[in-house]
């Protein structure tokens, strides 16, 4: 089994859905920024507010706003001795580059990217019906209830789910996020999994290349 995994995708691809299945049926510790973000939002914290004014308008919130702070929770929360799945985390090369040293300094390595492939008509449709819990982060799609089936709290739309700032998040993936991908095909890490198709297809695709390469 991979202990250290990189989830990559454009957004809507599905990462944030399958990584809540990862973590419920495989163990993996699951540890998603924008989760982390959205908390500190909630909690109105300095660092929530200066964050939601770029992921409002769908850019990415600076390196030296998010690295230093998603480094220091994964080394706080002593991550790097469990079986860790990234979701959101890193965005730019310069954040896999300052990852790269933290896990260096810890004697500890990235084991794969998962890269979920989806194309621009899928996430578009995926994007502008999507409901989120907001207390469990389950991921809902337009055609659902009210309420999460899990927890039973009332579902919310993302403030970053309307159409302007989707194809805003779509273009800064192709542009900033995207290189990655050659960084980790560089690095022999890189593992693609179609995205299409039900949550449990691509669940059992993405078990099989974990379970492939442990
Ligand atoms: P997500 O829930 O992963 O789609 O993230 C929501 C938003 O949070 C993104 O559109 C970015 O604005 C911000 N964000 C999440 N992770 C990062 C990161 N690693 N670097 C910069 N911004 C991020």
């Amino acid at each position: 089994m991979m202990n250290f995994i990189i989830l990559l995708g454009p957004p809507g691809s599905g990462k944030g859905t399958q990584a809540l299945l990862l973590k419920e049926r495989m163990g993996y510790v699951l540890l998603s920024t924008g989760d982390l973000l959205r908390d500190e939002i909630k909690r109105e914290t300095a660092f929530g507010l200066k964050a939601s004014e770029y992921i409002n308008k769908g850019l990415l919130v600076p390196d030296e706003l998010i690295t230093g702070f998603i480094l220091d929770y994964i080394e706080r929360n002593k991550l790097y001795s469990e079986n860790i799945l990234l979701d959101g985390f890193p965005r730019r090369i310069s954040q896999a580059e300052a990852l790269s040293v933290s896990m260096k300094n810890s004697d500890k390595k990235v084991d794969a990217a998962l890269l979920l492939a989806l194309d621009r008509d899928d996430i578009m449709y995926r994007l502008s019906g999507r409901k989120m819990c907001p207390k469990c982060q389950s991921i809902y799609h337009a055609d659902a209830g009210d309420k999460c089936e899990k927890c039973q709290t009332a579902l919310v739309k993302r403030t970053d789910d309307n159409e302007e700032t989707i194809i805003k998040r779509i273009d800064v993936y192709e542009n900033e996020t995207a290189p990655l991908i050659d960084y980790y095909k560089k690095n022999g890490l890189l593992h693609c999994v179609n995205g299409k198709g039900t949550v449990e297809e691509v669940y059992e695709r993405i078990v099989k290349a974990v379970k492939n390469n442990g």
